[in-house]
């Protein structure tokens, strides 16, 4: 079991650290539709344990996969809140920042631009590309105290954050990626989506031939004591590039 601290020292509930939710890819059967849409402002109960346990099990699925960031439509649900925590890779310790309905129109604090190497966790197989974000910016969001809080963010905080914040507005790092060069990588791109399409055909049949196996255990009398954790089979790793700054 794993507890994990917010930057507001708020903790979030226990949750069984193998129990991730399944990520939203893109361009694959019609999960895609999560990834292209522009989160709704909603009021959060900030005090529901159902939903701090989604942001939990988010915040699960963000470190199990080596993520420094993650927004809500990434796995599943259509609500305007994300998760960042760049740090834990090279500290080792878990302090999500959750961030709830963030401005969308967030300040610029410095006109400079980086050059952010980023990937993400909902485009299949370590496809990885350079995208320009500003070097700081200043983020107005809801804590999970339920307070507004105002968050500096620079250099890959604020990378890290753009991205997230493009998530919950339906836009992904490789709108940033020139025509020429997503041409260029298009023909690698449609043979990644061939093979998470196998994938997750794989996966479904993994699904059902488990649900036919507790079906037919039921007939015999047998009940499962809790849920049965979803397991997600590793995917295989084609790193397009070297390098990786952001992967969220
Ligand atoms: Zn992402």
């Amino acid at each position: 079991m794993e507890q994990y601290t917010t930057t507001c020292g708020v903790k979030l509930p226990e949750v069984d650290g193998a129990k991730n939710y399944p990520l939203v890819f893109y361009n694959v059967s019609d999960w895609s539709e999560f990834l292209r849409m522009d989160t709704p402002f909603k009021l959060m109960d900030v005090t529901d344990a159902d939903f701090l346990k989604k942001i939990a099990q988010a915040a699960c699925t963000m470190y199990a996969t080596n993520g420094i960031g993650i927004a809500a439509n990434q796995v599943g649900f259509k609500e305007n809140w994300c998760i960042i925590d760049t740090k834990w890779l090279e500290t080792g310790e878990k302090n999500p920042r959750v961030i709830l309905n963030p401005d969308a129109n967030q300040s610029l604090l410095i006109e400079t631009e980086q050059t952010s190497h980023e990937g993400c966790l909902s485009v299949p197989l370590g496809f990885k590309g350079d995208v320009p974000r500003h070097t700081a910016v200043q983020l107005v969001y809801t804590n999970l105290k339920g307070e507004q809080e105002t968050w500096d963010a620079f250099d890959l905080d604020a990378a890290a954050a753009m991205h997230e914040l493009d998530h919950l507005r339906g836009k992904l790092f490789i709108d940033y990626i020139s025509k020429l060069r997503l041409s260029l990588l298009d023909k690698k791109l449609k043979k990644v989506q061939k093979k998470v399409k196998h994938q997750i055909r794989n996966h479904n049949k993994q699904i059902l031939s488990q649900v036919k196996k507790l079906n037919q255990m039921a007939a015999f009398g047998y009940r499962p004591k809790e849920e049965e954790p979803l397991v997600v089979e590793q995917q295989e790793e084609i790193e397009f590039e070297h390098g990786s700054d952001i992967t969220g």
